[in-house]
């Protein structure tokens, strides 16, 4: 099965979470088997994001949202991780700082967006401001509504630049969630990851899911589409998102660039006699 057309939200489409079933693993795909084919997908990413430095014609950008433990830092370490730093950056977007607050939402945003041959990733992103905002009434529901057109707006800017956008929702259950809860008070190396307000803001989940949804149902255009993947299982949600990623990078048909020095004059003057 083809992931890039099975989790793609198309245009106009409008899902809701419920109808998707976060456990699903694939037809026939096996954790086994999974982990040599992301191992075969790290490589291509790798080599796919080498050509994206060297031809410094594009940009690519991808936003990861999702639940408390939803499994975003995993992404980022296990499909993300095979990236060379020099041309990837990571940004997280936290509760908006006293400067930041002082300023139109994606002011702070598009102060990260990726230059040319950079690749950006959002841990969180623009959507907090349609998501968690909305969830605690932080602006007004005129002034939240609003935004949905401003992001397509946005990122349609970013894309004229040559930005190629990807967005991810990695799309767990509820007593998923509580599982990986759990898990992170049993294991005393995680236990710096867990807050009381995890506990809180399960209690707005049916809220969350409702903001999680409108954001994806206005705001996945062709330009830059939303996926939502199914990601009870990690070594499920890592392949598909790999794959997607893969295969989005595939069709960007990249070359090496061409050499602005005559290479066969500089053999010959410099490398005479080796
Ligand atoms: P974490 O990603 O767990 O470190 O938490 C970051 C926190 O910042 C989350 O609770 C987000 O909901 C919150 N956050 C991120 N962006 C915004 C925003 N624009 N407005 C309010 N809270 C935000
Ligand atoms: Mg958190």
């Amino acid at each position: 099965m083809n992931y890039r057309k099975q989790f793609r939200v198309s245009p106009g489409q409008k899902i809701r979470l419920g109808d998707i079933d976060p456990s699903f693993t694939g037809a026939d795909e096996k954790k086994e088997s999974a982990h040599q084919k992301l191992k075969k997908l790290h490589k291509r990413m790798d080599d796919l994001q080498f050509l994206l430095y060297a031809e410094q014609k594009r940009s690519f950008l991808i936003c990861l949202q999702a639940p408390d433990a939803g499994g975003k830092d995993g992404v980022i370490r296990h499909v993300i991780g095979s990236m060379n730093p020099q041309g990837c950056r990571v940004v997280s977007f936290k509760q908006p700082t006293s400067t930041e607050a002082a300023h139109d939402f994606l002011w702070r945003v598009e102060a990260h967006a990726p230059g040319r041959g950079q690749v950006a990733v959002f841990n969180r992103s623009h959507y907090e401001d349609v998501i968690v905002v909305r969830v605690h009434s932080l602006v007004p529901a005129a002034v939240w509504s609003e935004r949905f057109a401003q992001i397509n707006d946005f990122e349609r800017r970013l894309v004229a630049a040559n930005t190629h956008i990807l967005k991810f929702f990695l799309h767990i259950s509820k007593e998923e969630q509580l599982d990986r809860f759990h898990d992170r008070l049993e294991d005393e190396a995680n236990w710096w990851k867990i807050s009381e307000a995890d506990y809180t803001e399960r209690e707005r989940w049916d809220e969350y899911v409702v903001a999680y949804q409108d954001a994806i149902n206005n705001c996945s255009t062709e330009h830059a589409p939303w996926f939502v993947i199914p990601s009870n299982c990690k070594w499920f949600r890592n392949l598909a998102i790999a794959e997607i990623i893969v295969e989005t990078m595939e069709a960007f048909h990249m070359q090496v660039p061409a050499p602005h020095v005559n290479i066969a004059d500089i053999r010959q003057r410099y490398q005479h006699g080796r």
